[in-house]
This record gives C-alpha cells, sequence and structure tokens, in this order.
C-alpha cells in the first residue's frame, strides 16, 4: 500500500505556511512544538528533558475558528 502522496493532497487544500517551532534535540525523540508561547528561554523537552533547537516546519495556518461552539444548554 502506498503511504505516500507525493504532492497531492486527498483532503482539501489548507493554507499552509513556514512557521517557526521548537524541535527536540534528543537523539530518538521527535517531539516537536510551536513557537507560539513566546520562550525567552531555551524550552526543555517536556519527553526527553533535552534542550529543544529552533526549527521551521510547514503547518496549516492556525485559525482560531472552533468547530464545537457552544449551543444553547437544555
Ligand atoms: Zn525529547
Amino acid at each position: 500500500m502506498n503511504v505516500y502522496y507525493s504532492r497531492k493532497k486527498p483532503f482539501e487544500e489548507l493554507p499552509e505556511e513556514m512557521t517557526a517551532i521548537w524541535l527536540c534535540s534528543g537523539e530518538s525523540c521527535k517531539r516537536w512544538m510551536r513557537d507560539n508561547f513566546t520562550f525567552s528561554l531555551t524550552p526543555v523537552c517536556p519527553e526527553c528533558h533535552s534542550e529543544m533547537v529552533r526549527g521551521e516546519k510547514m503547518l496549516t495556518t492556525l485559525t482560531n475558528t472552533s468547530p464545537n461552539q457552544h449551543k444553547d444548554r437544555r
């Protein structure tokens, strides 16, 4: 079974942009997080406690529209 969908995505196109992220520098750890939290210090990986390094990743642009808005209570 072909897992790789080259460049064509089966999903609807979402806008992507290079987003600043933090990457774990741990050898076997692939943890990363968005740079949304304006760290003043280098963050530490919550899993393996390695230093995290700055990086970039193509991510879908975040939108703040929540699909789960509260509806009227019954
Ligand atoms: Zn880690």
